[in-house]
């Protein structure tokens, strides 16, 4: 039953018909349907679309352009469509999936995008699929690479649940595999062999004595983490095993390259054989722009750091420093009661308008 969507209405209602609306990934087609109806009657957006990618430019020819961006798509329904709400300590809360992660965000910038049709500075905002899945399905990742332009900006806001407070930028990941290697023997003659799980004893200390640090990158403090997060071997219960896998995972801040977060595991774990098996660069939070300046002043509060990875990281690879900003508690999303308080859906839409007003 899709009905059309009210950008200019109650923000909430509109939260509601978006939840309403399935669009677990893959499936977005019609939820991506009627954002583009809703859109394309304003004058002032140049709408386009490619596969369940819409964007909608304003080209006013301003001297600076931000991306204001969010996903469609939804991890799969638990009983929790359609929407409803509840009032709790006179707020408004919207139940239901997406309606934290991030169907709020999308309600706030469309909400938004309808009513700045003459912004100080031109806006593009984004709305894609596929977030919730596999990155080569991304959808900002496919228009990355087919539509680059799109992308460009002195500043981005990624609308991810962020309790209507700026989280900059996002700590990078790498996953490391510790290979231990001895020699397989009989149990009952073990000083033939050499035991490679007991190996794994010496790199789980090194690991468990680790002090992760805390590090500052453009005034915020980033909280790392180097963590064993698997370990496997062995093969019987009568044979002194010759491989012992540990796998590590290193969240580090966004000040450093990949190379210079290898270089960091291969000195806490000094002589250990190890290889990397994937990585992803963090994002700086760039909140020396005078863009990102204004944003923070529009929000207000004080920013934090993101710990995670999020979309904002592909946008720092372009060199557009970028920041979550959205409604919704983040520890909701993906929940089985997930929940977004309206209040903050208004106040999410109203900051970007006082932002680019
Ligand atoms: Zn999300």
């Amino acid at each position: 039953m899709a009905t059309s969507l009210d950008l200019e209405g109650d923000v909430v209602d509109l939260l509601r018909r978006l939840v309403d609306v399935e669009s677990v990934s893959g499936d977005e087609q019609q939820i991506t349907d009627l954002v583009e109806q809703a859109l394309r009657p304003y004058r002032h957006l140049q709408v386009s679309r490619q596969g369940n990618v819409l964007v909608a430019r304003t080209e006013l020819g301003r001297a600076e352009r931000v991306v204001v961006a969010g996903h469609l798509d939804t991890v799969p329904i638990a009983d929790n469509v359609p929407s409803r709400t509840t009032q709790e300590d006179g707020r408004t809360l919207v139940w239901g999936r997406g309606a934290c992660d991030m169907k709020g965000g999308v309600a706030a910038s469309l909400a938004a995008a309808a009513v700045l049709t003459a912004p100080r500075r031109d806006v593009t905002w984004i709305f894609y699929d596929n977030e919730e899945v596999e990155e080569q399905r991304n959808g900002l990742k496919r228009l990355a690479a087919t539509h680059p332009q799109h992308l460009e900006a002195v500043f981005a806001v990624l609308c991810e649940p962020s309790n209507a407070r700026i989280e900059g930028g996002c700590q990078g990941t790498m996953r490391v595999l510790v290979e231990l290697t001895g020699v397989a023997a009989h149990s009952a003659r073990s000083w033939k062999g050499h035991n490679a799980i007991h190996d794994a004893g010496a790199v789980l200390q090194a690991l468990a004595d680790h002090q992760p640090q805390q590090v500052v990158v453009d005034g915020l403090t980033y909280r790392e983490g180097l963590n064993a997060v698997r370990v496997s071997g062995g093969i019987a219960g009568n044979v002194i095993p010759d491989r012992c896998e540990i796998e590590v995972n290193y969240r580090f801040a966004p000040d450093k390259s990949p190379e210079q977060a290898e270089a960091y595991v291969r000195s806490v774990l000094p002589g250990v054989p190890l290889r990397v098996t994937d990585v992803a660069t963090g994002a700086r939070p760039g909140l020396d722009q005078p863009a990102a300046a204004e944003f923070l002043a529009a929000v207000g509060g004080e920013p934090s750091a993101k710990f995670g990875w999020t979309d904002v990281a592909r946008f720092s690879a372009r060199g557009v420093p970028a920041v979550n900003f959205g409604p919704g508690d983040p520890s909701k999303a993906h929940a089985d009661d997930e929940f977004c308080p309206g209040e903050e859906v208004v106040s999410c839409r109203d900051a970007l308008v006082r932002w680019l007003s």
